[in-house]
C-alpha cells in the first residue's frame, strides 16, 4: 500500500532499559541516513521495567517509531512473529536491542538484496570471541544438529540478525504460529539467500535476557519442530539393553555354575539406576513431543498485542492463516523489489 514504508526494523525487547537509550542513539540517524522509509517496530515483550515508558517518551518525537507492546512477557520468538505479523515493509530486518549486531550492517543487508535476486540475507558472525566459551560450544553443537535436523544448509553462527523480502513474511506468517524457531524456519522454507559477515559485539548495556531455561527451551523448541528421531532413540537404547542384558545372562549363569557367585549388589543396582535413567529418558521425550501436541491442540496464541502505537491495538491476529488465502509468492517475483531508482 502506499503509505506503507519500504523497510521494518523488528526489534524485541525485554526488560532493556539500560541499552535502550544507546540503540536509539545510533540507530535514529543511522535509519534517517538510509534514504528509504521505514518503521522502527520495536515489540516490548512485557517487560517490567522502564522499558514501555521509554518507548512511548521516545515515540513522540520520532514519527517513525512504532511500539507493540504484549500483554506478558511470551519470549524471543513469540516476539519476533509479533514483529513479522505487524510488520508494513517490503523489507523486514530483524535485530537485537542490545546492539551486539551492528545496525550498521543494515545498509549492506539492503545492498545484498538489491543486487543479488534473494530474499533472505543473513548476518552470519564471522567472530564469536566476545561469547563466552560456554555459549561458544553450545552454540556450535546446537547448529551441527540443527544442520541434520532440517536437513538444509543452515547458514553456521546465523542467529536472528537478518533481512527477509515481504514474500518471506508472507510465507512466515501463514505457518502455525506454535513454538516457531525462525532461525530454523527461514532456511527451511528455501528461498534463495545471501550472507552478510559481521563481528558481533558485547552487549552494549544491561545483562543477557536469555536465562538457562528460555535457550534449553529454545533448543528442545528446534529439535521437536523438526524432527521426531529423538522418538526413535528409545527403540535403539532398548535394543542395545536387550543385547547386553542377554550378555548378562549369560554371563550371571557361568558364574553361578562355576560356583563363583557374590552377593550381586552393586551389579543389581547399577542395573536398576541405569535402565531407570533410560526409561526416564525416554518418558521426557515422549513428554516434549505430547506437550507440542498438547500445546497445538489448545490452538492458544504464542502472544497477545495490548498495544500497538499505530492504532488497532484489539486486533489480534488470526491464529493459523489459511495458506490458500495467500497470494502464492511466486506469482510476481518482481513485485517484492523496490524501485531500481534507489
Ligand atoms: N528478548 C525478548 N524476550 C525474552 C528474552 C529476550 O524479547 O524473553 C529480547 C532481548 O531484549 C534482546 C533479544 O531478545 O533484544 C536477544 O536477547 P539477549 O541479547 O538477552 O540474548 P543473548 O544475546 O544473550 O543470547
Ligand atoms: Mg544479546
Amino acid at each position: 500500500m502506499r503509505d506503507h514504508p519500504e523497510l521494518s526494523v523488528v526489534v524485541p525487547m525485554y526488560d532493556e532499559e539500560e541499552v535502550l537509550p544507546i540503540f536509539f542513539e545510533r540507530m535514529h540517524p543511522l535509519l534517517d541516513g538510509l534514504g528509504i522509509t521505514y518503521e522502527l517496530l520495536v515489540v516490548d515483550d512485557g517487560s517490567r521495567d522502564k522499558t514501555a515508558a521509554l518507548l512511548l517518551a521516545a515515540a513522540e518525537d520520532w514519527p517513525q517509531l512504532r511500539v507493540v507492546r504484549l500483554l506478558r512477557n511470551s519470549g524471543h520468538q513469540a516476539a519476533q512473529s509479533a514483529g513479522f505479523r505487524r510488520a508494513r515493509g517490503q523489507y523486514v530486518v530483524t535485530i537485537d536491542a542490545d546492539l551486539q549486531d551492528p545496525p550498521e550492517v543494515i545498509a549492506e543487508f539492503l545492498q545484498a538484496v538489491n543486487e543479488q535476486d534473494v530474499d533472505v540475507v543473513y548476518g552470519v558472525r564471522s567472530d564469536r570471541s566476545s561469547d563466552s566459551w560456554a555459549k561458544r560450544t553450545s552454540a556450535r553443537l546446537y547448529y551441527r544438529l540443527m544442520c541434520r535436523l532440517v536437513g538444509k544448509d543452515i547458514p553456521f553462527d546465523a542467529a536472528d540478525f537478518r533481512l527477509v523480502t515481504r514474500r518471506v513474511v508472507d510465507a512466515v506468517n501463514a505457518l502455525p504460529d506454535d513454538g516457531r524457531v525462525f532461525r530454523l524456519v527461514i532456511p527451511w522454507l528455501g528461498f534463495p539467500s545471501a550472507e552478510v559477515r559481521y563481528v558481533r559485539a558485547e552487549r552494549a548495556a544491561g545483562t543477557t535476557k536469555y536465562n538457562f531455561s528460555k535457550m534449553l527451551r529454545l533448543a528442545f523448541d528446534s529439535v521437536t519442530a523438526f524432527s521426531a528421531a529423538p522418538l526413535r532413540l528409545a527403540t535403539w537404547l532398548g535394543l542395545l539393553g536387550g543385547a547386553m542384558s542377554g550378555l548378562f545372562v549369560v554371563g550371571a549363569l557361568v558364574i553361578k555354575l562355576t560356583g563363583r557367585s557374590i552377593p550381586g549388589w552393586t551389579s543389581t543396582v547399577l542395573a536398576v539406576s541405569v535402565i531407570g535413567a533410560i526409561q526416564l529418558l525416554c518418558l521426557g521425550l515422549l513428554g516434549e513431543y505430547v506437550a507440542r501436541l498438547f500445546q497445538s491442540s489448545q490452538r492458544r496464541p504464542q502472544f497477545l498485542v495490548g498495544y500497538d502505537s499505530l492504532g488497532d491495538h484489539g486486533h489480534q491476529e488470526p491464529l493459523h492463516h489459511n495458506p490458500q488465502h495467500q497470494d502464492p509468492p511466486q506469482q510476481n517475483p518482481q513485485q517484492h523489489k523496490a524501485p531500481s531508482d534507489r
